[in-house]
């Protein structure tokens, strides 16, 4: 099954569940809008090469689309299609005022230059422009692209409408239309929702444990929000070690110090092991990470982590996984999961801090008023709170496990708001 026929098949379970009438279920199970296009750029050496070019714009009911653009060698319309639909519930769950879009280059972004990567930028810009803007479709950085080119590609767009325009993209380094408190959101919006968690569990967050998959950006920020903003302690984080091609947990009984590990990471999150182990650090396999006997498990590095082969492993002690990865669980692990009564906090409520923020920083950019950090973080708390309480009262009410209750609440917003627009 593709990542298209996934997507399609979650929303077919949750719209036979919702009874939704057919027609209604048939336009949302396709995107909206699909764009396609070559994309000519001319290298460093001379010669022209032509790259092909997505964007797919699922459906804007709710206000602009929004999503990232990926740039990677495998990348396929049928990727894009489900990235834009997962964006559609993700951002309907969050209750931001937009829709859900993604788009994408097939090109391995290591194999190009500095300026050839702008020229790419910019040459997906003149393509797409005429349907992208504030108020149509607003990209963001995504895998294998980054807030340079988030800036390019705003420059580009700025030329071509003849007006500055940084809310046309988000993601922008900070000086260029960038947000304050865009680097801690997505991991301090999943502990926000493991703090709504606990207090439903009757969990003290201070006398809790947590073990994490991970030491990147999302990791990092929740293991520093795990311990700062809640008071608990982390035993574990893991990471991917680019050297030795392997993944290592690094763990401390007495709590992992995640402003020191900051300090001896790499940009692509590996930390470095001669100086954890330094530092008191033991270093254990890649999966010990997933049996520690803690209160709560964080997978947040990647999709596919906790499968029906590793989930029966998993400590008596675990009440609540934490996905701030996407897709880190696997159907047959969630069927357990459900089973064994943990609360799994899903994906696009869990990790929906970024796109929070990001749309926080268009709605900056249009106000041409910028926010501090204390009160990006304020907002997306209030935003993250309510979102985990709409589905935790939705999987109460309907007494459905977390994931489905995420879906019904995203997919009744959507259909609502096209009932008003008059769609339906
Ligand atoms: P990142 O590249 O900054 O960090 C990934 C981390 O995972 C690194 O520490 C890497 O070493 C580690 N890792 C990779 N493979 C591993 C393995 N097999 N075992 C253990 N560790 C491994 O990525 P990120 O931005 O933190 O994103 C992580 C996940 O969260 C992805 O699924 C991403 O799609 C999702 N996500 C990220 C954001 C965001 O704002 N960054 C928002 C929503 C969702």
């Amino acid at each position: 099954m593709n990542a298209f026929e996934m997507a399609q098949a979650q929303f077919d379970a949750v719209a036979a569940r919702m009874k939704l009438d057919k027609g209604v279920a048939d336009l949302l199970r396709w995107p909206l809008r699909e764009f396609k296009f070559s994309i000519p750029v001319r290298m460093d050496d001379g010669s022209l090469r032509v790259f092909t070019g997505f964007r797919v714009q699922h459906n804007d009911s709710r206000g602009p689309n929004k999503g990232g653009i990926r740039f990677a060698a495998d990348e396929t319309i049928d990727t894009v299609r489900a990235l834009a639909m997962w964006m559609t519930w993700k951002c309907a769950v969050a209750d931001i005022p937009l829709g859900g879009g993604k788009g994408g280059v097939i090109v391995d972004p290591s194999t190009l230059s500095v300026s050839e990567k702008e020229r790419l930028c910019r040459g997906w810009m003149q393509q797409m422009w005429k349907h992208l803007g504030p108020r149509q479709d607003v990209p963001a950085p995504d895998v294998g692209t980054t807030p340079q080119m988030m800036a390019w590609m705003m420059d580009e767009y700025s030329k071509l409408v003849g007006v500055y325009t940084p809310g046309m993209i988000t993601g922008k380094p900070l000086g260029a239309g960038g947000s304050l408190g865009r680097t801690e959101a997505t991991g301090f919006g999943v502990t926000y929702c493991i703090r709504e968690a606990m207090k439903h569990l009757k969990m003290d967050p201070k006398a809790c444990t947590a073990s994490i998959q991970g030491f990147g950006n999302v990791s990092q920020y929740a293991t520093i929000g795990f311990t700062e903003l809640l008071g608990g302690k982390v035993v574990a984080v893991s990471c991917w070690d680019l050297k030795d091609k392997k993944a290592y947990t690094y763990s401390k009984k007495d709590g992992i110090d995640g402003r020191f590990l900051l300090t001896i990471v790499d940009q692509y999150g590996t930390i470095d092991k001669e100086a954890a182990k330094k530092a008191g650090y033991e270093i254990e396999a890649a999966d010990a990470w997933l049996y520690k006997d803690v209160d709560v498990l964080i997978p947040a590095a990647k999709e596919g982590q906790i499968t029906g082969d590793n989930v029966g492993k998993i400590s008596k002690q675990v009440k609540i996984i934490a996905e701030g990865a996407n897709g880190p669980v696997t159907i047959d692990a969630d069927k357990e999961i459900q089973k064994r009564g943990i609360l799994d906090i899903p994906d696009f409520l869990c990790n929906a801090g970024g796109v929070t923020t990001s749309y926080f920083e268009s709605v900056q950019n249009d106000m041409n008023f910028y926010w501090s950090t204390e009160e990006v973080l304020k907002r997306l708390d209030d935003k993250i709170s309510v979102a985990f309480h709409a589905v935790l009262d939705m999987s109460l009410k309907e007494k459905v496990y977390m994931r489905d209750a995420a879906y019904l609440v995203s997919i009744e917003r959507v259909v609502k708001a096209m009932q008003h627009r008059g769609w339906i």
